[in-house]
């Protein structure tokens, strides 16, 4: 069973009426390269009125945190293992971002999960330890195109959210990002439709609320992410309970990325 919680607005509960923009670099930028968008970015965003995160490669963030140490934009990661040290050669701790100020983290990305093999299961170990070292996370989710021509989408999402937010303590739920991506649309210039998004976001505030109860669900932020760019970012944000986009590809450019968070700025729920 579903309970709606109405909203006046909406139909669903509202968070927040800044929205929420994190830019997910994945393997692109070298430090100097990262260096180089930063100080253009921030140029170019002197007055941010909303939360702006960006999360390069491993490498920049040291580099990422000094340029952005004065200004309102946030640093997190991509990634990170689940046990705090030992034998785990290539992988980065929690507790390792959490020491160089790192705040968020995001977890359960399609591309970790296809190309990395990581399950829900991992990535409920790698929230529990990410909330632990007092980071947030960004938990992706999102159903493949043949889940979605099924019509099974939202069984996906609610067994993604209801594993990977397995025995996270109450008191900690409100930390939590979802990102909801599907991944038909990460990278390929697709997007949900409006009516599409404006249906799932309704149903994972439901799912959320009636689940961890409506107080804590109210503070889970629901990012929208897959190809949203300088030309959709203002519609898609605009739909109902999204609080913000996770943004890949148009990230990139911080004259792009700068128009998005410019639609953001200029939508309010
Ligand atoms: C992503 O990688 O999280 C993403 C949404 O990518 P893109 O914006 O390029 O689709």
């Amino acid at each position: 069973m579903v309970l709606i919680y109405q909203d006046k607005n909406s139909g669903g509960v509202i968070v927040s009426n800044k929205k929420f923009i994190v830019a997910n670099w994945k393997m692109n930028k070298t430090v100097s390269e990262a260096e180089e968008f930063l100080k253009r970015f921030i140029s170019l965003n002197k007055n941010i009125d909303i939360e702006v995160a960006i999360c390069p490669p491993f490498l920049c963030l040291e580099k990422a945190l000094k340029i952005c140490k004065e200004s309102k934009i946030k640093i997190g990661a991509q990634n990170c293992h689940f046990e705090k040290s030992g034998a785990f050669t290539g992988e980065i701790s929690a507790n390792m971002l959490a020491s160089i100020g790192a705040e968020y983290v995001i977890l359960g990305h399609s591309e970790r999960r296809n190309y990395f093999y990581e399950t829900d299961k991992i990535v409920n170990k790698k929230v529990k330890t990410v909330l632990e070292n007092k980071l947030k996370p960004i938990i992706c989710v999102g159903e493949t195109l043949s889940e979605r021509e099924k019509g099974k989408e939202k069984e996906k999402i609610k067994t993604q959210i209801g594993l990977t937010f397995k025995d996270i303590p109450p008191e900690k739920i409100s930390e939590i990002v979802v990102a909801y991506e599907p991944i038909w649309a990460i990278g390929t210039g697709k997007t949900v439709s409006i009516e599409e998004c404006k249906e799932m976001f309704v149903f994972i505030k439901n799912y959320l609320a009636f689940e961890y109860g409506l107080k804590e669900s109210r503070s889970i932020r629901l990012l929208y992410g897959g190809s949203m760019n300088e030309k959709n970012a203002k519609e898609l944000l605009s739909v109902p309970n999204v609080d913000g986009g996770l943004i890949g590809g148009a990230s990139l450019n911080p004259f792009k990325f700068t128009d998005i968070i410019n639609q953001a700025e200029s939508v309010a729920q």
